[in-house]
């Protein structure tokens, strides 16, 4: 099927459920200037130990950690969400999607102005103590680091004694998922009847799980991604394709 037919299929499913939920990954955020993970060639795994951030990589060494942080933390904080973002944004303001549940930690949608944002994995703007929980914003921490504070130390807590380890809000590997994105994902994932994934290889657990928990609840499901995922023999649209030229095309077909 040519692009161009399976925009106008696309465009047709949208209009036809005025309800979908949109749930992305670190594709749609590439077009931004944000390195994927698992792309051959310039995945950030190709070039770092992904146990890097596994909470036993971290606890063992969090000075690798931010070592990765001092290079990714500027790309991410400094990006600008793209027209895939922005298209989110607007599908939402006229009522043509639920809203988005996404895999990313860069803010960009809500950046981009969508309202109903569910962060499954947290956001890069916040750091916290393992030990008291207090919490510092990253430009902060990353600050320190540069300062050759390497790893950051929590110091606010009673007179300085606390020395607890500093990580960022993000869900490393190992760790589970903050609660009430989650559970708030869930229930719109049982209640939509259209799924579309955009940008995401769906091999992260357990958020991969939210297109089968749709599909199970008689959703129909489409995946815009330029990988192969295990969910493509099940969704009604596979579209191989950039988010970015996708989200361009469909922006033009539904004439928002
Ligand atoms: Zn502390």
């Amino acid at each position: 099927m040519s692009l161009d037919s399976q925009i106008n299929e696309l465009s047709e499913l949208i209009l036809k459920h005025r309800n979908a939920i949109v749930f992305t990954g670190a594709g749609i955020s590439t077009e931004s200037g944000i390195p994927d993970y698992r792309s051959p060639g310039s995945g950030v795994w190709e070039k770092y130990d992904s146990s890097i951030v596994s909470i036993p990589g971290f606890l063992r060494d969090p000075s690798q950690y931010y070592e990765y942080a001092l290079e990714m933390y500027p790309i991410r904080s400094g990006a600008k969400p793209n027209n895939s973002h922005l298209l989110m944004a607007k599908l939402e303001k006229n009522k043509l999607i639920e809203g988005v549940i996404t895999q990313n930690v860069d803010g960009l949608h809500l950046a981009a102005g969508s309202i109903n944002v569910h962060e499954l994995h947290g956001s890069i703007r916040q750091a916290s103590c393992l030990n008291c929980g207090q919490i510092y914003m990253m430009d902060e921490i990353i600050q320190r680091v540069q300062e050759g504070e390497n790893p950051p130390i929590c110091k606010e807590f009673e007179n300085n004694i606390c020395q607890g380890l500093i990580k960022p809000t993000t869900v490393f590997f190992g760790e589970g998922l903050p609660k009430p994105p989650w559970v708030a994902s869930v229930d719109k994932c049982k209640d939509t009847s259209l799924m579309i994934v955009i940008g995401s290889s769906l091999q992260v657990s357990p958020a991969n799980s939210l297109p089968d928990i749709a599909l199970q609840s008689g959703s129909e499901l489409v995946i815009v991604d330029l990988l192969d995922t295990p969910f493509d023999t099940r969704a009604t649209l596979k579209i191989q394709e950039k988010a970015g030229l996708v989200a361009e095309l469909l922006e033009a077909t539904l004439e928002l």
